[in-house]
């Protein structure tokens, strides 16, 4: 089996790289919530123009994904940054979501469902930022300790070489990057939600729930 790379060090040496030479790149960084933007926009607004990109298709229900967009405006809003963070909304297509999904709503969190919905917000993701002229992409994706960082760094890699837009190597889990997403939500009131976002993933959590009450 390959070794694991640490994407955490690449970043690391990439940052070290930035300031040696001044430089101040521009990152559009998807986000999948608040919560676990909070500990990415404090710690990368230090050394990035960001935009956050909220593009998010696999939110269930509606009113889940509104309230998710709502509380991502109001951390933008509260969050101290050295370079100031910009929003975009993506469009919130959830056909494509449940297109890319058929056949594989069964199968658990963390298995191939899941690795499609990566790419699928990441491949807008590195479109939208190859269009705009960003210097890099990212996703926030990666804190989640029910996320795997060697795919989501996969699939970013792949989108970097077929769009042409560099893509931003990344685990934000390390160096306690989730346990400071915990604290900071706590400090700005953010929602946390009990599930990861689609209605599949809803299901899985309340299943779990009720067996818990057996
Ligand atoms: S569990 Fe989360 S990552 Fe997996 S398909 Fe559902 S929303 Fe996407």
């Amino acid at each position: 089996m390959a070794n694991k790379i640490n994407f955490q060090k690449e970043l690391d040496k990439l940052l070290e790289q930035n300031q040696c030479e001044g430089r101040i790149p521009s990152l559009f960084l998807h986000s999948c919530c608040a919560p676990c933007s909070s500990y990415v926009i404090e710690y990368l607004s230090d050394y990035f123009q960001i935009t956050v990109f909220y593009y998010n298709p696999n939110i269930y229900p509606d009113e889940e994904y509104l309230h998710r967009v709502k509380e991502q405006q109001h951390l933008i809003c509260q969050i101290p940054q050295k370079y100031p963070v910009s929003f975009l909304e993506g469009d919130f297509d959830k056909e494509r979501f449940y297109d890319m999904a058929k056949g594989l709503e069964k199968i658990p969190e963390g298995g191939e469902r899941c690795f499609q919905c990566y790419r699928l917000r990441l491949e807008k993701t590195a479109q939208l930022a190859k269009e705009h002229g960003f210097d890099y992409f990212c996703t926030t994706l990666s804190i989640s300790p029910l996320k795997n960082a060697q795919k989501l760094n996969e699939i970013g890699e792949e989108l970097a070489d077929t769009y042409g837009i560099p893509w931003l190597p990344s685990d934000f889990k390390k160096k306690n990057g989730y346990k400071r997403s915990v604290e900071l939500s706590a400090l700005y009131g953010l929602y946390r939600q009990d599930y990861c976002g689609c209605v599949f993933s809803k299901k899985e959590r309340e299943r779990q729930i009720a067996s818990e009450l057996i």
